[in-house]
C-alpha cells in the first residue's frame, strides 16, 4: 500500500504539537489530526501555566527530558518572537508533616538525588531562611526547602500556539475539530479512520491525552485513569505586599503540607486582583473527558483556600478570581509510557503524563519525531509499556 503520509500524529496537544512541530521540521510529509482545536480547555494543556523543574522529585530519570526541553523552549522563543518560559525558580518544601505527591513521600530527598545527579546549582535552606529571601510563603522555620534558579513556569497555550505555527509553517498539515476513530495497521502502513475520511501514513503516533482509553486497548496500560484537577486563581489583599507575589520573589513551588496532598503554585502574572494560582491534586475519582463537570464550585474553592492556601499563604484573599478544570491521565505508578505499541510497530503511543508531563512534551515531541523517521534520540528506556520486555 502506498501511504499519503509519512506520519499521522493523532491529538495536537502538549506531546502532539510537539511531535509535529519536529516531524515538519526534518521535511517529513505529516499530518495532524485533533478532535478539538488545540490550544483549548477540555483536556490536560490549558490554565495559564505549568511548573518545569530540571529537579524531578519523581525520579532522577526525567532529568534528560526537562533539560532538553529547556533548550528546545528557548529555541522556539527564539523561531517565534513568542514567550514560553520563564525561570523564576523552583523551591520544593517540606516539613516534619508532609503529604506524598502521587504517593512519593520522598519528593523533597529525589528532588535533591535529581538535582545532584543533573549537575545543577541548588541550595537547600532553613524555612526561616526562606522567608527572608520570599516573605510571601508562611513556612514554618524548621521546614526544609531546596531551591534552584533552573526552574520556572511555562505558557501552555502558547507553546502548543507556537509548536502548530511552526509545524504550518514547514509544512505540516492540520485537520482540526477532526475526530480520529480508530487506526489499523496494514503491515506497510497504518490506516486512520475519522469522522469525514481516511489516511494512511508508514508511521501512527497517538498522544491522545485523556481520550487514550478510546483508542486503545485497556489491558496494556491496566489502571489507566482520568481525574478531575481544579486550579484557583486568588486575589492578593490590600494588605500584603503585591510585589512579595511576582515572579522576582515568588518561585513556582512544590510544597509538601500537612495536608491529604502537596499543594503547587505560580507567581502573580497580572494585577492584584487577577490573583495567583495555587492548587492542589487528586487521584481518588475517575471522571471522562466527555462526561467531567467542569464547573468549580464556590465549595470546591474554598475548601481549597481553608486547607491549602490561608494556612500557607495568609497575603491571599478568600475571593477566588478564577477557576479552572483540568485532566489527569496516569497510570497507577504515576510514570509515563512513551514507547512503541507492543504489537503494532508503526504506531507510538505518548501518554499517559499524569500532572507532570508538560514541561518534558518538547524534547518528547522530539523523541517521538526520531523514532518514527529511525533516527537516534533521548533514551526513554525507562518509559517503556508496562510489560515490555
Ligand atoms: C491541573 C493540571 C496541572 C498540571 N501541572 C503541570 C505542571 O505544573 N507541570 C507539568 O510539567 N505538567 C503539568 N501537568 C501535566 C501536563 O499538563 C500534561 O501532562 C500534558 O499537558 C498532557 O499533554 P497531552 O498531549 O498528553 O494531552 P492533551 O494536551 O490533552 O492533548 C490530547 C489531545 O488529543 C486530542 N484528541 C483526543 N482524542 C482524539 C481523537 N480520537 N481524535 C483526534 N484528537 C484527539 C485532544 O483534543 C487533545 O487536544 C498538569 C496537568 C493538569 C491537568
Amino acid at each position: 500500500m502506498t501511504a499519503n503520509f509519512d506520519v499521522i500524529v493523532i491529538g495536537l496537544g502538549a506531546m502532539g504539537s510537539a511531535a509535529l512541530y519536529q516531524l515538519a521540521k526534518r521535511g517529513r510529509k505529516a499530518l495532524g489530526i485533533d478532535r478539538h482545536a488545540p490550544p483549548h480547555c477540555f483536556g490536560s494543556t490549558h490554565g495559564e501555566t505549568r511548573i518545569t523543574r530540571v529537579a524531578c522529585g519523581e525520579g532522577v530519570e526525567y532529568s534528560p527530558l526537562a533539560l532538553r526541553s529547556n533548550v528546545l523552549w528557548r529555541e522556539i522563543e527564539r523561531e517565534t518572537g513568542a514567550d514560553l518560559f520563564t525561570q523564576n525558580g523552583f523551591a520544593a518544601i517540606a516539613g516534619k508533616t508532609r503529604a506524598a505527591k502521587a504517593g512519593n513521600a520522598e519528593f523533597l530527598e529525589v528532588t535533591i538525588a535529581a538535582a545532584k545527579a543533573a549537575g545543577i546549582d541548588y541550595e537547600l535552606l532553613s524555612g526561616k531562611a526562606f522567608r527572608t529571601r520570599c516573605p510571601a510563603f508562611n513556612v514554618r522555620d524548621d521546614d526544609e526547602v531546596y531551591f534552584d534558579r533552573v526552574g520556572g513556569f511555562l505558557r501552555p497555550e502558547a507553546c502548543v500556539t507556537a509548536q502548530l505555527g511552526l509545524a504550518s509553517k514547514y509544512g505540516a498539515e492540520l485537520h482540526m475539530n477532526e475526530i480520529a476513530l480508530s487506526f489499523a495497521d496494514m503491515g506497510d502502513a497504518v490506516r486512520v479512520k475519522t469522522a469525514t475520511g481516511t489516511y494512511t501514513a508508514r508511521m501512527l503516533i497517538v498522544s491522545a491525552g485523556p481520550w487514550l482509553g478510546e483508542l486503545l486497548d485497556p489491558a496494556l496500560m491496566p489502571g489507566l485513569k482520568v481525574t478531575r484537577q481544579i486550579v484557583c486563581w486568588f486575589g492578593v489583599k490590600e494588605t500584603a505586599r503585591f510585589s512579595d507575589f511576582q515572579a522576582g520573589r515568588f518561585p513556582v513551588f512544590v510544597w509538601q503540607v500537612p495536608a491529604p496532598q502537596i499543594s503547587y503554585g505560580f507567581p502573580a502574572l497580572g494585577t492584584p486582583e487577577e490573583g495567583v494560582k495555587i492548587s492542589t491534586e487528586q487521584y481518588d475519582f475517575a471522571v471522562t473527558p466527555e462526561g467531567v463537570d467542569r464547573v468549580v464550585s464556590a465549595a470546591e474553592a474554598a475548601a481549597l483556600y481553608d486547607e491549602y492556601v490561608e494556612p500557607y499563604f495568609p497575603g491571599l484573599d478568600r475571593t477566588c478570581v478564577r477557576a479552572d478544570v483540568c485532566l489527569y491521565t496516569s497510570r497507577p505508578d504515576s510514570r509515563f509510557v512513551i514507547d512503541r505499541h507492543p504489537a503494532h510497530r508503526n504506531v507510538l503511543v505518548a501518554s499517559p503524563c499524569s500532572g507532570l508531563g508538560f514541561k518534558h512534551s518538547a524534547a518528547i515531541g522530539e523523541a517521538l519525531a526520531a523514532m518514527a523517521c529511525g533516527e537516534p534520540h533521548i533514551d526513554l528506556g525507562a518509559f517503556r509499556f508496562p510489560d515490555a520486555p
